[in-house]
């Protein structure tokens, strides 16, 4: 019989490393060590080997990632962050919070990504940083957006929680993780993230040592020494049991990353010949690994298609129906519908499928045939 398909199979991949994982579990338990310790500085060291990058401050979550590294920055109300307005709310939320202004930006139609023209034109006097978020597993285009940067003294904040593990490719051929070209880069370990633990999770990635000591402050209620408490800060860590498993997960992540590939491959494949069908764009410089795979439909009911998917016990997911600028709590005199076609276009059109490390050939076979049954019909 055939497995359930999920978006994201959690438990197949756990039952594939359940030693591994509840023996890493039960030594945290053992230790007792619950809040940093030996877990937390293993993983992080193990991090920081498989990036390439100095620094890694792990906290608990993505978004507090985010907000810790415009906090570090220090940046102040009124400062200007341009970002895109085709990406998960987490970004603009943590910038409106730090009562910075948000400043939205279209996105490229192929590759789903800030665009580095809209970028140039939003700048102004009062910009401070750029948050590029490399968006379902590839890079943004960092050569262009450091080039920006530079250029008009911008900080550079890397939202990399869908492209763990993902290179990004320099004109001259040479590779860096994504997430570690910006000044800071963040990510989520929420468990459908491609590195996931079993709860939440996030860290922050620096190459820049002084920063990275403001980074650990600011994580640690504003402290350097403790109990003198030289900045406003947060309490944001990286739990010890979710540490153990991400050290051990973190040995498959290219395995992960082979097997999400595989399945894109297949249904690209499939959908090839479809006029009313995009399949996701693969973008020359950077490698992908799929964090969603999302088609960009054509002369197609969406709705229905996915209603014909899941009467045939296929999830399939929206990711975004509405673009930040048109979101109620981030609507603004500002902006207003029209103003962002690109991202306007894809938030009506995109439809994500199944994408996870354990899809079968199976599923796929199922999953393509329902899909291409209701595009041909
Ligand atoms: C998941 C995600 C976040 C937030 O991560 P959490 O760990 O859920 O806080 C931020 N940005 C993007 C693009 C994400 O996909």
């Amino acid at each position: 019989m055939m497995k359930k398909i999920q978006m994201v199979d959690l438990r197949s991949q756990y039952l594939n490393m359940k030693e591994e994982i509840d023996k890493a579990i039960h030594e945290v338990i053992d230790s007792c060590a619950f809040i940093n310790g030996p877990a937390v500085s293993g993983f992080q060291k193990d991090l920081e080997k498989y990036l390439g990058i100095r620094n890694v401050i792990p906290c608990a979550n993505g978004t507090d990632a985010l907000q810790v590294a415009m906090m570090a920055l220090g940046l102040q109300p009124g400062d200007e962050v341009i970002t895109t307005s085709f990406t998960f709310i987490a970004t603009a939320e943590v910038i409106a919070l730090l009562r910075l202004t948000p400043v939205l930006v279209d996105v490229d139609p192929d590759t789903f990504n800030i665009d580095p023209k809209a970028i140039e034109r939003a700048i102004t006097p009062r910009t401070k940083a750029i948050v590029p978020v490399h968006l379902f597993g590839q890079s943004a285009p960092m050569e262009e957006i450091m080039a920006i940067a530079s250029k008009h003294k911008l900080f550079v904040i890397e939202d990399n929680c869908q492209a763990i593990g993902a290179d990004y490719i320099f004109s001259d051929g040479s590779r860096k993780k994504a997430g570690t070209i910006g000044q800071i880069g963040c990510t989520s370990f929420f468990p459908s993230k491609n590195l996931g633990c079993y709860g939440d999770g996030g860290a922050i990635f620096t190459n820049d040592d002084e920063l990275a000591k403001q980074l650990r402050v600011v994580v640690n209620h504003g402290m350097a020494v403790r109990y003198y408490h030289d900045y406003v800060g947060v309490n944001s860590r990286l739990d010890s049991i979710q540490a153990a498993i991400l050290k051990v997960k973190l040995q498959y992540l290219d395995q992960y990353a082979a097997k999400r590939r595989a399945a894109a491959d297949f249904y690209d494949k499939a959908f090839a010949a479809s006029t009313r069908l995009k399949t996701p764009s693969r973008y020359s410089r950077s490698n992908h690994v799929f964090h969603q795979y999302t088609l960009v439909t054509r002369d197609l009911d969406r709705v229905a298609l996915i209603a014909h998917l899941n009467a045939r016990d296929i999830p399939a997911m929206i990711y975004y129906p509405v673009p930040l600028h048109l979101q109620k709590a981030y609507l603004d005199a500002r902006y207003k519908p029209g103003d962002f076609p690109v991202t306007e276009h894809l938030s009506n059109t995109v439809v994500s499928l199944p994408m996870h490390t354990e899809l079968d050939e199976e599923q796929l076979k199922h999953i393509t045939s329902s899909v291409l049954e209701f595009v041909n019909a």
